[in-house]
């Protein structure tokens, strides 16, 4: 809850809701029924082993997997479908490209248009998926740069730039679209070691000013310092979540103890 909605005693309605989310692959089942709200203003942290299914709940959340059940509400709307008269239909893929966009993801390999430059990237989404006017995007796009202190790569093309630089590329690009919240999966985990806490710093920095996020992190550090609740999910089921103090120093499940006697040994 952020802190003037607790002064208020007031409840914020969740800006993201998954409601019993499962996904097969073939026989394999991924997921089971796994719900999970983020309020607004919130940072969540999902933790668990590899395999886990972390990343394809992540991936559900914003349609790039179809989930087999349950439903995911976006900002009061249900992602994929459109409600008409009380009923659910789904969106084409052009409506729901639009929708996707009020979500924003970094990926842990970046996915940069190698073609373009960071500039280029970061403006792509606003103005081809958001049909903004190009000028007012390339100011806030070069705005961003520089909040991500990349000020003097702004004409580089991704290869062209380390790891860290092209992930805080990413993260440019995915506040430029003014999301509603922002997805990240394992941003770190593909970067050399020294790389990490650049990365690290600016996400931290929009966790700072507010902003919502879900994070699908190993960095159980970044996570102690500043998700307001941390989600562990194991064998594609959340097992238990709370507090960082309470999941991380007091977990209550055997399998978030085991866990974390593992990662933090
Ligand atoms: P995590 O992010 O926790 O490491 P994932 O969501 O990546 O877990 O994977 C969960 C399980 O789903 C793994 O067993 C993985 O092999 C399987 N899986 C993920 N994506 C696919 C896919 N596209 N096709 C088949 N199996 C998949």
């Amino acid at each position: 809850m952020t802190n003037q909605a607790a002064q208020e005693g007031t409840r914020p309605k969740p800006v993201l809701e998954a409601i019993s989310i499962s996904k097969s692959y073939g026989h394999h089942q991924v997921l089971h029924e796994v719900s999970l709200d983020v309020n607004p203003g919130e940072v969540v942290c999902v933790i668990g082993p590899s395999g886990a299914g972390k990343s394809t709940f992540l991936r559900t959340l914003n349609r790039l997997e179809v989930p087999d059940a349950g439903e995911v509400w976006v900002g009061g709307e249900p992602m994929g479908f459109k409600l008409v008269d009380g009923k659910l239909h789904e969106l084409s893929e052009r409506y729901l490209c639009a929708q996707r966009a009020r979500t924003a993801m970094v990926f842990q390999h970046f996915n940069l248009f190698p073609h373009l430059t960071a500039l280029e990237n970061v403006m792509e989404g606003p103005v081809r998926v958001q049909k903004r006017n190009s000028d007012e995007v390339k100011e806030e796009a070069v705005e961003w740069l520089k909040r991500v202190g990349l000020e003097d790569k702004v004409h580089h093309y991704p290869s062209q730039l380390s790891g860290g630089q092209r992930q805080r590329v990413a993260i440019a690009r995915a506040v430029a679209m003014k999301p509603l919240f922002l997805l990240f999966d394992e941003p770190t985990s593909a970067l050399d070691p020294e790389l990490v806490g650049e990365v690290l710093d600016v996400m931290t920095a929009l966790a700072t000013e507010g902003r919502t996020m879900l994070v699908v992190t190993h960095e159980i550090g970044f996570a102690r310092q500043v998700a307001d609740r941390i989600v562990f999910m194991a064998d594609g089921a959340v097992v238990e979540e709370g507090p960082p103090e309470q999941v991380l120093n007091s977990p209550r499940e055997a399998r978030t103890q085991q866990f974390l006697q593992r990662v933090l040994a």
